[in-house]
C-alpha cells in the first residue's frame, strides 16, 4: 500500500526575534506517513512545533529543506482541510452560521440559494445540528467549533487537519466534538491528523499516536491504538488503552523544571 501523506526529513527555522540565537529550529529531520482514511494523532509538549508541522502539511508555510506529498501532489495542489487552533478568529462575524460554512462555495461563483442547499445537505448527511441563521457571537463554543469543521469538510478534502480543536471546550462539548468527530470520520472516510496535548484524547480519537519531542520537533514513538470502533467512553479504561498510555508515558521526557 502506497503512502497517502508522505512527510520526508522536514527541517524548519524561524528567525529569532529578539536576542539570542540567529534561528529557531522548530522541526528537525522529521518523517511520518500515512495510509489513505487513516486517523493519527499528534501528540507533543507546548511549543514543540506542532503548528508549524500543519502549516506545512497545508501547504501554507514552506520547509527549509524535506517535502510533503497529499497524494503524490504537493500540498497547494491537494485538498486540504484545515480547522485551526483559533477557530473562532476563521469565523466571520457579518455573517450567519450557514454562510460561514457555504463561505468556500462563494469563493467558487456559486450562488446564494444553491450553496446554503448543498450546505444544509452536508449538515443533514453528517446530522450537524447548528443554529443556521445565528450569527457567531450567538454560537457556543462547541457551535462555533462545527461551523468551522462543516466548513472545512463542505471543501471536500482530501485530508483534514485539526490543530487542538478541543481545547477551549468544557469536558462535555469536548465529549461530544470526540463522538462527532469519529462519527464523520466514519462516515466520510477521510484521512484525519489530529494535533491534541491530551494524552487520553489523542489515543482515544486515533488509529496511530505519534509522540513528538520538544522543540526541535522529531518523532519520539510511533504507536498503534488496536482498539475497536466504535469507540464508547469507557475505551479510556480498556487495557489496551492503557498499554498504549503507558508506552507513551515511557517514551516522555520529563522537564527537570529549571528548564
Ligand atoms: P502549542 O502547543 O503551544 O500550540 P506548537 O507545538 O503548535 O505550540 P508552534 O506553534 O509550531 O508549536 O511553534 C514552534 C516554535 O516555533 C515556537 O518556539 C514558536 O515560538 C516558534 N514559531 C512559530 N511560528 C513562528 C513564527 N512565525 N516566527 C517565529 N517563531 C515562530
Amino acid at each position: 500500500m502506497t503512502d497517502f501523506l508522505n512527510i520526508d526529513s522536514l527541517y524548519k527555522s524561524y528567525k529569532a526575534i529578539r536576542n539570542g540565537p540567529t534561528s529557531i529550529p522548530a522541526l528537525a529531520n522529521l518523517s511520518l506517513s500515512l495510509q489513505q482514511g487513516e486517523f493519527v494523532s499528534i501528540f507533543g509538549p507546548n511549543g514543540c512545533g506542532k503548528t508549524t508541522l500543519l502549516n506545512i502539511v497545508a501547504g501554507i508555510v514552506n520547509p527549509d529543506s524535506g517535502e510533503v506529498t497529499i497524494d503524490s501532489k504537493h500540498p497547494q495542489n491537494a485538498r486540504v482541510g484545515y480547522v485551526v487552533q483559533r477557530y473562532p478568529e476563521s469565523l466571520y462575524p457579518w455573517l450567519k452560521a450557514i454562510d460561514n460554512i457555504a463561505f468556500p462555495l462563494e469563493l467558487q461563483g456559486i450562488r446564494k440559494k444553491d450553496r446554503r442547499g448543498i450546505t444544509r445537505d452536508l449538515l443533514k448527511t453528517l446530522d450537524l445540528r447548528i443554529p443556521e441563521n445565528a450569527y457567531p457571537y450567538e454560537l457556543s463554543g462547541g457551535q462555533k467549533q462545527l461551523v468551522a469543521i462543516a466548513r472545512a469538510l463542505l471543501y471536500e478534502p482530501d485530508i483534514l487537519l485539526m490543530d487542538e480543536p478541543f481545547s477551549a471546550l468544557d469536558y462535555s462539548t469536548r465529549a461530544y466534538m470526540q463522538m462527532k468527530i469519529q462519527e464523520i470520520w466514519t462516515k466520510t472516510g477521510i484521512t484525519f491528523l489530529f494535533v491534541s496535548h491530551e494524552i487520553e484524547e489523542a489515543i482515544y480519537m486515533a488509529d496511530r499516536v505519534v509522540v513528538l519531542s520538544s522543540i526541535p520537533a522529531r518523532v519520539l514513538v510511533d504507536l498503534e491504538v488496536p482498539l475497536t470502533r466504535p469507540r464508547k467512553r469507557d475505551a479510556v479504561l480498556n487495557p489496551v488503552f492503557l498499554d498504549v498510555k503507558r508506552q507513551i508515558l515511557n517514551n516522555i521526557p520529563i522537564r527537570s523544571g529549571t528548564e
